[in-house]
């Protein structure tokens, strides 16, 4: 997704072995520059047609026929009681569709739900009169109903929307920052005055080992912002299969994330406003859709399928150089090719940096730092993030050259050169450039263009940041909300492409549309660097899983964890976790053969790996089965089904493995679905221990599990557990998302709903 898709890889290796070993060689060894020139050489119209046909497979064009599909699938999905589905569906074409579904009957006690999204769509689109009469109907709908349990999270909604209504009406301003979690941060915040975003406890360093990083300029505490930044550009990523084929696995949320978040700003959407041009850019309002096609969506529009061909990093890369500007790139270009080998290797050029930096001179001469030494998130600082020409594989640095130098003529064929180049006047972009030179060559403006996309395709390895939501998972029925980060964009963010990487980090990293917030996850003393996780947390992968992962941005991880469990003898915690136990006596299998041993000596029961491996796979598909009949509505055999996934899993997993956990949650989730709330209670809990235990009791992980523990117990009248488990749930929330975070209101309006919980609601339970 991040790279071309595999045909286009395999087309590129091709060529590349078919080259002549004198041009690999000078391919190898070229300066982006000279990439992009050999590049323009090299591609074929041969190639430039294959690309073509590959397009096909990825339609982007306006179909008039996909708003009647959708709503075709969506009444399939309300027939198999699939609403949560059917809800996306239908919020796919548009809010009068909910409208539509309204009328044709949506079961009783799913009523509410549907209202409360309507409420919400409105809201949105700033109808606050219809809105509010809908909140009312619901109000009244809510009181006359006797089974107040199944409404209790609605009510809470209910009230959340009341508020949000009341804010609006206050300020008619526009949906603007609605849910963001920023406005009237109660948190102290100063900021750096040398980097653009970053709290003032914050310095910049620099030494040749680590180059670029953040220390801690004075103590930190647990939860406190350390950096706050707007992405320079993000790209929404499509999601793995387009949903236009396939049935069921088409409705995965990732798969819908272009229908689901706005193109520009990833707010989700509620009632979108579509591109005219094409079907896959969906905005929240027209005022986004405006704005994107003002800074890069007309140059983007035609050229979807293409870009959605040539990966994710291409479009980054493309963008990047829209939101830049012309002016702004090619005095970047210029410079790097002046300034020589400042710009190929910043850590060469800072060795009289450091020695200012000790002299208290500042950060002045910090590559991407500006004339005052103030480092800004900004295209001067992007541009100066390392792309390690050097350290890529010749064949990846062609394939790169080869997709952008295609992807320039695609533009400068489509008549979109004048677009790129910035030319604000529509008359001039809107007509394809009749120049003298022949179709083939790439104008000198355009090979500027693509040498600096090349750079950003090669610093998107490293530098790539991942903007993630919390999405709602499972049926979505169930007064319970299961919630998972799923990936959702791929971002520049200069400021937070300092933090280095550690297995054991001390912050945590949370999103709200395009912005990013740092938070220190524990205590941070004055002068320890502040570290960021890339992906392989020490609680997730073994050592050496980890250190391949680290592979791919050139550098060997030596964070303590990783220094621990190099030594010889030493196995990985998530190893010694997950383990196998022995089927006869239950103590731990041992062995790093491929026949294991248990480890208890009188017992001296052996298995082979591949047996236990294979065993723990069937488990996993069992699982799976499992959930999948909840999906459907099949509660008590989904039931059955995990029980008897837990009976087996006993004979052979250690009690500590993950995967118990997870077949607890599992359960949890299910007994919610059918209001059973004291055993989802009793399964949850057993969950949180197991994820406490690898994940750490104050990890997000164990916040979520916590929050999930806070909804059964707030559904089941369980006044004073959930009470306390809200606070603990809070605690560690807050610390990784802030006091201002979804997550927190929520948890706080269910403190407030269960102290001014009516008297004879209790009574009756
Ligand atoms: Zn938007
Ligand atoms: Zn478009
Ligand atoms: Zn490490
Ligand atoms: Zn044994």
């Amino acid at each position: 997704m991040a790279l071309p898709v595999a045909e286009w890889q395999g087309r590129t290796a091709r060529l590349w072995a078919a080259l002549q070993p004198a041009l690999r060689e000078r391919l190898a060894a070229a300066s982006l520059q000279d990439a992009v020139r050999l590049g323009c050489d090299v591609l074929r119209s041969e190639e430039e047609a294959a690309l073509v046909q590959l397009c096909h497979q990825a339609p982007t064009d306006k179909k008039p026929e996909a708003a009647s599909w959708y709503r075709e699938q969506g009444n399939r999905e309300f027939k198999r009681g699939r609403y949560q589905a059917a809800l996306r569906l239908y919020s796919k074409v548009c809010l009068e569709d909910i409208a539509r579904a309204e009328s044709h009957g949506y079961p009783d006690r799913l009523l509410p739900k549907v209202l409360l999204r309507k409420a919400e769509c409105l809201l949105c689109l700033g109808r606050l009169q219809d809105a509010q009469d809908i909140l009312r109907g619901l109000e009244s709908k809510i009181a006359l109903d006797g089974v107040m349990t199944t409404h209790l999270t609605r009510l809470q909604k209910l009230s959340q929307l009341k508020v949000k209504l009341g804010e609006k009406e206050r300020c008619p301003e526009p949906a603007q920052g609605e849910h963001g979690g920023t406005q009237g941060e109660p948190e102290i915040w100063e900021e750096n005055n040398r980097i653009s975003g970053a709290s003032s406890s914050l310095s910049l360093s620099f030494d040749a080992e680590r180059g670029r990083h953040l220390v801690a300029s004075q103590d930190i505490v647990a939860g406190q912002s350390l950096v706050k930044e707007e992405a320079f550009v993000s790209v929404l990523c499509p999601g793995e299969s387009l949903p236009l084929q396939d049935g069921d696995t088409a409705w995965d949320t990732r798969a819908t994330n272009a229908d689901l978040y706005c193109h520009r700003c990833l707010r989700q959407l509620l009632a979108s406003v579509p591109c005219q041009g094409c079907s896959y850019a969906k905005y929240c309002s027209q005022d986004c859709a405006d704005r994107a096609w003002q800074q890069y969506h007309r140059a983007e529009c035609s050229l979807g399928a293409l870009l959605l061909t040539l990966g994710v990093f291409c479009h980054v890369a493309l963008r990047t150089v829209l939101l830049a500007g012309f002016a702004e790139v090619s005095r970047l270009v210029e410079g790097s090719h002046h300034g020589d080998k400042n710009f190929q290797n910043p850590e060469g050029s800072c060795k009289p940096l450091s020695e200012a930096a000790d002299a208290g001179a500042g950060s002045r001469g910090v590559p991407g730092c500006d004339s005052c030494g103030r480092y800004q998130s900004s295209y001067q600082a992007l541009f100066h993030l390392l792309p390690h020409t050097e350290q890529h594989s010749p064949e990846h640095k062609f394939l790169c050259t080869l997709s952008v130098v295609a992807l320039c003529k695609q533009l400068q064929a489509a008549g979109l050169e004048a677009a790129v180049l910035s030319q604000k006047s529509p008359q001039q972009w809107s007509k394809p450039k009749t120049c003298e030179k022949t179709s083939d060559e790439l104008s000198p403006e355009l090979k500027t263009v693509a040498e600096a996309m090349l750079r950003h395709v090669l610093q998107l390895q490293c530098n790539a940041q991942a903007i993630t939501v919390m999405q709602e998972l499972g049926p979505g029925d169930g007064a319970v909300v299961d919630k998972k980060p799923v990936r959702l964009a791929t971002a520049f963010f200069p400021v937070l492409s300092l933090l280095n990487h550690s297995c054991c980090p001390n912050i945590s990293v949370s999103f709200s549309g395009t912005a990013a917030t740092v938070r220190a996850a524990q205590p941070i003393s004055s002068g320890q660097e502040v570290l960021h996780c890339y992906g392989p947390h020490w609680c997730r992968m073994r050592v050496a899983e980890r250190q391949q992962f680290l592979s791919q941005y050139f550098f060997k991880c030596h964070c303590p964890a990783c220094l621990q469990e190099l030594e010889p003898g030493v196995k990985s915690v998530v190893s010694i976790r997950n383990s196998f136990c022995c089927p006869k006596c239950q103590a731990q299998m041992q062995g790093e053969e491929d026949t294991l041993c248990c480890s208890n000596e009188a017992c001296a029961t052996s298995a082979s790996r591949d047996h236990l491996s294979g065993r723990l796979q069937d488990l996993q598909q069992q699982i799976k089965k499992a959930l999948d009949l909840l999906r459907v509505g099949k509660a008590d055999q989904a039931i059955k089904m995990l029980l008897k996934c837990q009976m087996d899993a006993g004979t052979f997993l250690s009690p500590e493995h993950l995967l118990m956990g997870e077949m607890e949650d599992h359960l949890a989730q299910v007994y919610a679905t059918l209001g059973k709330w004291q055993e989802a209670a009793r399964h949850l809990r057993k969950s949180i221990e197991i994820v406490e235990m690898h994940h750490g009791p104050s990890s997000v992980e164990t916040g979520h599990e916590l929050f999930k523990l806070a909804q059964i117990l707030f559904n089941g009248f369980a006044v004073s557990e959930a009470l306390s488990t809200i606070q603990r749930a809070e605690g560690i929330l807050s610390v990784h998302f802030g006091p201002q975070s979804a997550q927190i209101q929520e948890l706080q309006e269910m403190k407030a709903c269960l102290s001014e919980l009516p008297r004879n609601i209790l009574q009756r339970t």
